[in-house]
């Protein structure tokens, strides 16, 4: 038996990167998965392949800044399943420039991904959890970059920050015999994804003014040397999903293979 065995979950995010390899776990694990993302394409095709090795996945496309697509994401649902047991607060961008060059739009753009797409999800997702009056786990995806301050990723680092603590304050409101409902955030170091290579167009680490490779910044800044891959995190993922992680709540996991450590 699966780890997740009956439960449904959402993933924001989750037709490419990190969000693919969650839903794909989670699927794996016996969770009937609905995974939403801008990009129809790969989400379909993600969706597909949990199917194809025997899951339940369900493709929606969502603009996760968008509040009324949040009520029909949430509404299809319920009517599909009636029940909501893990929300995963996935889909981010990041956006590089030193801090006198960043437009306010920009900015404006990564805090209404980063952070009003994270508000949203809870939002829209606790009553639905509520619903089944056997609690849940919400799981918010923010960074090494919301532990410490990052030359060059400075809105970035902002928007990660407040998702960390946003997570705390839900893990605070929603425990308890009402809701029974735990909230954790995952702060994963370098991992390989294409949001290093989404940058935008003549982004530049403002440090050294040469385009990130984040293989050159693992070997800098991890102790193994090592990037970090989907799974890592979907691991992690999987474990405050699960019932194992009964007892956890506020709390958060570093996947950074020791790079916060010292
Ligand atoms: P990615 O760019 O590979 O994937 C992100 C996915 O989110 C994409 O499929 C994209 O289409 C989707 N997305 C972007 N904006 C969206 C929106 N408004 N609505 C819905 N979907 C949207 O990135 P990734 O590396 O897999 O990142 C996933 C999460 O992990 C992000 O929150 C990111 O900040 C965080 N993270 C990544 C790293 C890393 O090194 N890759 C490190 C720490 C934290």
């Amino acid at each position: 038996m699966g780890q997740v065995q009956g439960k449904v979950a959402l993933v924001t995010g989750g037709a490419a990167g990190i969000g693919a390899a969650i839903a794909t776990t989670l699927g794996r694990e016996g969770a009937t998965v609905v995974l939403t993302d801008l990009d129809t394409r790969r989400g379909e095709e993600t969706a597909a392949g949990i199917r194809a090795a025997g899951g339940e996945a369900l493709f929606l496309p969502q603009d996760v800044t968008e509040e009324e697509r949040w009520r029909e994401i949430i509404a299809e649902i319920d009517q599909r399943h009636g029940r909501l047991d893990v929300l995963v607060a996935n889909a981010g961008i990041a956006i590089i420039a030193p801090i006198t060059e960043m437009s306010l739009a920009d900015w404006r753009k990564q805090t209404a991904v980063n952070i009003d797409g994270v508000f949203l999800s809870a939002k829209h997702g606790i009553p639905l959890m509520r619903k089944s009056g056997q609690g849940g786990s919400i799981v918010m995806i923010s960074s090494v970059a919301g532990l410490r301050g990052s030359a060059g990723l400075a809105g970035y680092s902002a928007t990660k920050g407040a998702v960390r603590l946003f997570s705390k304050s839900v893990a605070l409101e929603c425990a308890g015999a009402r809701d029974g409902i735990r909230c954790n955030s995952i702060h994963p170091g370098i991992i390989g994804t294409e949001i290093w290579e989404k940058m935008p167009a003549g982004a530049a680490d403002a440090r050294r003014n040469a385009p990130i490779d984040p293989r050159v910044l693992a070997e800098a800044g991890v102790p193994t040397g090592q990037l970090g891959t989907p799974q890592d995190v979907a691991n992690a993922v999987l474990f405050l999903a699960s019932d194992a992680s009964g007892y956890v709540n506020g709390s958060e996991i570093v996947v950074d293979a020791g790079m916060m450590a010292g």
